[in-house]
């Protein structure tokens, strides 16, 4: 049955809630780890990228430098005829290589075919240039008429057309700075500067494309982590909020419940439920069988009314009321004759009668009690010494009928002395109604008497 309505129960089980919450947790923190990894992927793509495009424009403007620079270094050999252009010309077409490094820096980068076709285009175009530069030179290097040593081994295997052979010196140098300085050379210089920069625009543009791609990315894994550590805050939250409705909430109604010895209140989690339950069950168990022991303490299983114990009980709880009270102590006439004459069973039933009769006649506000063999007491509530002739009647009614029994008991009598308080139980009273009981069976039993200060009133039929 208990287990039954423990099996209703109805709640979150912090078993389970626990669980949830961990797998919950868990997922989180993986889908946590995996976004900050992808954000620190991203930013390194974005880094890189961003270098690459840093690396693209810094190689653009080497190549127009170098070229430049050649083209500086022809015009000004041409011009001044000083062998030292011509070597560093050289200088830089073969060593340096500021041009073909940067080219070849650039042709790493992923573009288009059409982009790479500008590129290729332009280094045709400047190997043509070049060989033209070389061309130049080499009139010029004949006009000097310098001899072979100390120039560039380029120049000395260029050879020049059998025209130009037999041209007179400076026919031969207004050939070359023609060469160089003329319409075609500059028309070919602005192809090659055209071509690279429609190859340099596209690398650019593709190399900004890609690093404000993984930037955009960047920002997105950004956004998903801040979500994520969001939904981690608000899930710390909600267990906050779970463990103080579920657990430390009931913990503490459950500890003010029993602080008050109150059976505690159905709250928190499946779990806490249950323990209530089951400390309810055992709190009823436990209080009934703490009544029963009290009852058992406090009344006599022969008659079913207090005994010395209970009677003790009340004495104790009755010592501070305001009230008037009053005691009656009441002791059976030469009952051991009783016993020795029909046996103690027969005297048992004697006691029992004597019992019912003083539970029935007296008001459910007094108190009956055996308080020894063949001795009872009555505490009477609110009781005045102006209604000592209703309890005298009543006295005398009961040894009425203990005097004439119908129900095949023998005779018998009591002796009853009582006394009157103003306020409350206190042992002069009890030393008062025993007096009076003594009173009564000196002066030959069956009859009440009530202690009087100045007087014995004798209430003797
Ligand atoms: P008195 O008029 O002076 O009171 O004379 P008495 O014979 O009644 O004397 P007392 O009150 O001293 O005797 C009480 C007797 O009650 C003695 C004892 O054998 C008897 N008694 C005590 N308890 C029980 C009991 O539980 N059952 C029975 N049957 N008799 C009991
Ligand atoms: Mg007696």
């Amino acid at each position: 049955m208990k287990e039954n309505r423990k099996r209703t129960i109805k709640g979150i089980r912090i078993r389970t809630l626990n669980l949830i919450l961990i797998l919950i947790s868990c997922v989180l923190y993986i889908l946590l780890i995996y976004a900050t990894v992808h954000v620190s992927m991203r930013y390194q793509t974005m880094i890189s990228d961003t270098h690459s495009y840093i690396n693209c424009e810094k190689n653009a403007s080497l190549v127009s430098d170098g070229s430049d620079y050649l083209t500086e270094q022809v015009q000004l050999y041409t011009v001044t005829m000083d062998p030292q252009y011509a070597a560093a010309y050289f200088e830089e077409a073969n060593t340096t290589q500021r041009r073909e490094k940067a080219l070849e820096q650039l042709k790493q980068f992923p573009t288009s075919e059409k982009a790479y076709n500008f590129f290729e285009t332009a280094i045709d175009n400047s190997n043509k240039l070049m060989e033209r530069e070389i061309y130049a030179m080499k009139l010029i290097s004949t006009a000097q008429n310098a001899g072979e040593e100390g120039i560039p081994q380029e120049i000395r295997e260029t050879v020049l057309s059998r025209g130009d052979r037999e041209l007179a010196r400076d026919a031969k140098i207004e050939k070359a700075r023609s060469l160089i300085f003329g319409n075609q050379y500059q028309k070919e210089k602005r192809s090659i500067t055209t071509n690279i920069n429609h190859f340099l625009n596209a690398v650019v543009d593709e190399t900004k494309a890609a690093q404000e791609e993984s930037a955009a990315a960047l920002k997105k894994t950004l956004v998903h982590q801040r979500i994520l550590i969001s939904i981690l805050f608000l899930q710390t939250i909600i267990t906050f909020i779970m463990i103080l409705m579920l657990i430390i909430k009931p913990l503490q109604i459950y500890i003010d419940c029993i602080k008050e010895d109150k059976t505690l209140e159905l709250t928190g989690s499946y779990e806490f439920k249950y323990l209530a339950l089951t400390y309810n069950d055992i709190y009823e168990v436990n209080a009934a069988n703490q009544a029963m022991l009290q009852h058992k303490a406090e009344h006599d299983p022969l008659t079913g009314i207090m005994n010395r114990g209970g009677f003790d009980q009340l004495k104790l709880h009755m010592k501070h009321t305001p009230n008037p009270v009053a005691l009656l102590l009441v002791d059976v006439d030469k009952f051991k004759n009783i016993n020795d004459e029909y046996g103690h069973s027969t005297g048992d039933e004697i006691l029992k009668k004597v019992a019912r009769l003083l539970e029935k006649s007296f008001r459910t506000t007094d108190f009956p009690a055996r308080i020894g063999g063949d001795e009872f007491a009555v505490i009477l509530t609110d009781m005045r010494p102006s209604m000592k002739s209703v309890i005298r009647n009543k006295v005398n009614a009961i040894n009425k009928m203990l005097q004439n029994p119908n129900d095949g008991l023998p005779k018998v009598s009591l002796s009853i002395g009582g006394a009157f308080s103003q306020q409350g139980f206190s042992d002069e009273l009890y030393n008062n109604a025993d007096l009076a009981l003594y009173d009564v069976k000196e002066h030959g039993r069956c009859g009440c008497s009530f202690f009087e200060a100045n007087k014995k009133e004798d209430g003797k039929n």
